[in-house]
């Protein structure tokens, strides 16, 4: 396989919290000289048709979608987000639990809204819903309402010292248990790969022994080259991905302006993507690539 395929297999739309349509996306992905891109929306499989209909031709998009999941024992709940990659989107519980999730993103960030408001922040439900665009919504549409309100400066600032989930107005997500999410998601022919797994800046990461018990479960993957992963965490996620079993990916996770990082800013590697693409799923990668992640 080519050494040079260049591969960014975690990316958000406007069909969740990016801001490119997937026809954008698609086309600055090739024109960024990424030859294989997965497409994964928070909870939603929304985008995949645009992409795919605006598919430039040398590009191979994986479809996929990133889950809202969350570890639970005696004395923590940790949220964790699981990639999963080329599922049946037509499966009927994992079609129900995106849409139940896709709800409550709604209603919490209502929430959220009201709970802004009754302090005095210039921001509205309407104005927020708009940035959504019937999308699913998250956190960066809140903070893109506060910067254009001229509450913070900045998405950063926005996340720091407001919407911060140690902060007033936070409310929880109803996420789905990661060992149902990773069960759903291969019923559905899916690939799950766990996203930034010590991604710590974003707050509590799970023990290796929960990452030993969710390959057992059927996890496929570790995202190990992430932008919020440092050097110490991404040689970390690389020996337990090692140890377990486990396909070391890497992505940019991508998500336009609301966001500093650029297509590519991680990359996942050729070998990594065959392994990858070698097991079976319920759709192939649609594109120039072979279905078994070679170059035709
Ligand atoms: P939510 O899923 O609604 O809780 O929002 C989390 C989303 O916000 C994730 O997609 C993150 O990528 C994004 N996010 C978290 N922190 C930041 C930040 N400092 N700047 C921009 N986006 C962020
Ligand atoms: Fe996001
Ligand atoms: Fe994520
Ligand atoms: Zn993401």
């Amino acid at each position: 396989m080519s050494a040079l395929l260049v591969t960014d297999l975690h990316t958000h739309s406007t069909a969740s919290d990016g801001t490119d349509r997937p026809a954008e996306l698609v086309a600055k992905a090739a024109a960024a000289g990424i030859d294989v891109l997965a497409i994964t929306d928070h909870d939603t499989t929304g985008g995949w048709a645009e992409a795919l209909e605006h598919r430039p031709p040398a590009l191979t998009v994986i479809t996929g979608a990133e889950f809202s999941c969350v570890y639970v024992d005696d004395e923590r709940r940790i949220s964790l987000h699981l990639l999963g990659y080329l599922f049946d989107p037509d499966d009927a519980n994992l079609q129900a639990e995106r849409a139940r999730l896709r709800d409550d993103r709604r209603g919490r960030a209502h929430l959220m809204v009201d709970n802004m408001v009754a302090d005095g922040l210039p921001i509205s439900w309407e104005q927020v819903s708009a940035l959504a665009a019937g999308g699913a919504v998250g956190r960066p549409h809140l903070a893109r309402a506060l910067v254009t309100a001229g509450v913070v400066p900045d998405i950063d600032s926005a996340f720091r010292d407001v919407l911060s989930s140690r902060g007033g107005y936070y409310v929880r997500k109803s996420d789905t248990d990661v060992f149902a999410a990773i069960a759903m998601l291969r019923a559905a022919g899916g690939l799950p790969v766990f996203a930034h797994p010590l991604a710590r800046r974003r707050g509590p990461v799970v023990s290796d022994a929960v990452v030993a018990r969710m390959a057992a479960a059927g996890l496929v993957g570790l995202e190990v080259e992430h932008p919020d992963q440092d050097p110490a965490d991404r040689a970390q996620a690389a020996g337990l991905a090692r140890d377990l079993g486990l396909i070391g990916t890497g992505s940019s996770d991508y998500h336009g302006t609301n966001k500093t990082t650029g297509l590519a800013a991680c990359t996942t590697a050729p070998a990594a993507l065959e392994a990858l693409l070698a097991l079976p799923a319920a759709l192939r990668p649609v594109g120039p690539l072979d279905p078994d992640g070679r170059p035709r």
